[in-house]
């Protein structure tokens, strides 16, 4: 048995809804430029994007119903509604049409942005790091099993502060459907059971501030709340 001279890190999980079992993190993928409004929001071209893949660590995630405070380096604090999909069965060169055999479960995420960061970052050409893969940037609602609804391919997605709708989309207006995400991505890495993929964000991203809170709904799949503290 390996011996470690400081304790190894905790496994990062996020719940299962109906279940005690929690479904163990590997990695976090997240997608960009994915709604074509939000796309054009964001003052680039849809007609011209391909996807954008990032990271945020697993130790990112948020549970359902915390309070997380307010981040560091930042004036632009950002919430971005996401679905967010659980592969279940690893692989690289996976075919579209095979691609949702490999998600275990489909979960509301917030994809949780400094967006002043971004923004310098993009300007400078650096990488998105600091402004997407900080500490408490991935809240995640439960995963709600593949195995129990049906593949989501359309369904309301929103996103409230304080009880107010932000963001209002459907995720049946991907520019990427989830399919050829997996697609693409497992073009580029191997993918693994407990790999996330945040599937990207609709129109209406926005400032939170001390005192929000922030609530992201998937029809069908489940939400996740978020106390900025
Ligand atoms: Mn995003």
């Amino acid at each position: 048995m390996t011996r470690y001279a400081l304790p190894p890190p905790l496994q990062a999980a996020v719940a299962i809804r109906g279940s005690d079992l929690r479904f163990a993190v590997r990695r976090i993928f997240c997608v960009g430029r994915n709604y074509a409004d939000h796309v054009r929001e964001m003052g680039n071209d849809p007609g011209t994007s391909r996807p954008i893949f990032f990271t945020k660590p697993a130790d990112a995630l948020v549970p359902d119903g915390a309070t997380i405070p307010y981040p560091p380096g930042t004036a632009d604090f950002h919430h971005e509604a996401e679905l967010v999909a659980a592969i279940g069965t690893g692989g690289r060169d996976i075919a579209a049409a095979a691609a949702l055999t490999h998600v275990w479960g489909y979960a509301a995420g917030n994809d949780l942005t400094r967006r002043d960061l971004q923004a310098r970052a993009k300007d400078g050409r650096g990488p998105w790091d600091m402004a997407k893969s900080f500490d408490l940037s991935a809240p995640c609602g439960a995963l709600a099993q593949a195995a129990e609804i049906d593949h989501p391919t359309q369904g309301r997605i929103s996103l409230s502060v304080n009880g107010v709708l932000q963001q209002d989309g459907d995720i049946g207006q991907m520019i990427w459907p989830l399919p050829h995400l997996i697609a693409e991505l497992s073009a580029l890495v191997t993918l693994a059971p407990g790999d996330l993929i945040f599937a990207g964000t609709p129109a209406g991203v926005g400032p939170l501030v001390a005192g929000d809170t922030c609530r992201v709904e998937i029809a069908g799949i489940g939400s996740v709340t978020t106390h900025i503290g």
